[in-house]
């Protein structure tokens, strides 16, 4: 049973899949359900493929469409959308920062068109492309793959992010992103790397302490809007990015990454967003984790206790 109640106290949509406690673990004897291997317990049988796609056996969203009983007083819906699988490669060992670019490069062209393919259901508003790397995150498989969740309502976050722009938009008739990426190339101290067609960068005010945003220089709205040779840009950054952080601490670094595309319908798809590629990484130090605890979970009011600038100083003497 998949259902979407809207919680009164905030007007968040929160979706509830009793389902996903049956999902699988990776298994302590390395079994993985997303290597090849025999189709009654993997996902894919032969490993001559690329990129591969499927949709989540244990959805949060689109799961089976039982339509709840109504609730007296409050909102609820069955919770359509989509949730889908990507593998980013048969190995097991592989990785963004080890795949090389002309695979990453194949991914990212992979998310452009299932988002482009997502955005075609009438009942999905807003997609998420995303990753979670490490358990630190939540991540139970350690195949290397990301999600792809289309909501059937554009989630708080967004609508948070999207008037943002739409504010910055109607004042000074500018692209928010657009205006970013000038502030930070003429600023310079939180750039880490920058090409022809790419700006990647600590933002000026993260809320984790290793976060690192990626923007094409360019305007661009959504991943199927890259040219080749943005796609390709892009790809090699990612790949240097994931190796920068590995080498942060001297470890695989675990981190969230979200791909920010604007909504695709609802009032805010209008809104002249910038494709945004954001790390979240959850380390703090090598041996401490940002806890997202009560200022943050109470009040939205995040604490951080590196500054943005030593951040980027310490990521770039990580090396490229
Ligand atoms: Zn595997
Ligand atoms: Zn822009």
């Amino acid at each position: 049973m998949s259902e979407l109640r809207q919680d009164p106290w905030s007007g968040e949509w929160i979706s509830f899949s009793d389902h996903r406690q049956a999902r699988p673990l990776e298994g302590a004897d390395g079994w993985c359900p997303f290597c090849p291997g025999d189709p009654a317990d993997h996902e894919v049988a032969d490993r001559d493929w690329d990129v591969m796609v499927f949709e989540n056996r244990f959805p949060a969203l689109g799961g089976p469409a039982t339509w709840p009983l109504p609730h007296p007083g409050y909102a609820s819906r069955p919770a359509r959308g989509h949730a889908e699988v990507v593998l980013y490669a048969p190995d097991h060992e592989a990785e963004l920062g080890s795949l090389g670019v002309e695979r990453v490069a194949r991914v990212i062209e992979v998310w452009a068109d299932r988002s482009t393919a997502l955005a075609r259901d009438p009942e999905v508003q807003s997609i998420l492309v995303f990753e979670n790397r490490g358990r630190e995150v939540g991540a139970t498989i350690a195949h290397p793959h990301g999600q792809i969740y289309a909501y059937p309502f554009v989630p708080s976050r967004i609508v948070q992010q999207m008037r943002a722009a739409e504010a910055f938009t109607r004042s000074s008739g500018l692209c928010l992103g657009c205006e970013v990426v000038a502030r930070e190339l003429k600023d310079g101290r939180r750039v880490l790397a920058q090409d022809a067609h790419v700006l990647v960068h600590v933002p000026f005010a993260p809320r984790f302490p290793y976060e690192v945003h990626l923007l094409p220089r360019r305007h661009v709205r959504r991943l199927a809007e890259l040219s080749a040779a943005e796609r390709r840009a892009l790809a090699a950054q990612l790949c240097r990015l994931v190796a920068r952080y590995d080498r942060l601490f001297g470890f695989k670094l675990p981190y969230v990454m979200l791909v920010h595309e604007p909504p695709v319908r609802g009032p805010l798809a209008g809104v002249a967003g910038h494709l945004r590629i954001a790390f979240l990484p959850p380390h703090r130090a090598a041996d401490r984790l940002k806890v997202v605890a009560g200022s943050e979970l109470g009040a939205g009011a995040f604490l951080t206790d590196v500054l943005p600038e030593v951040a980027a100083e310490r990521l770039r003497q990580a090396g490229s």
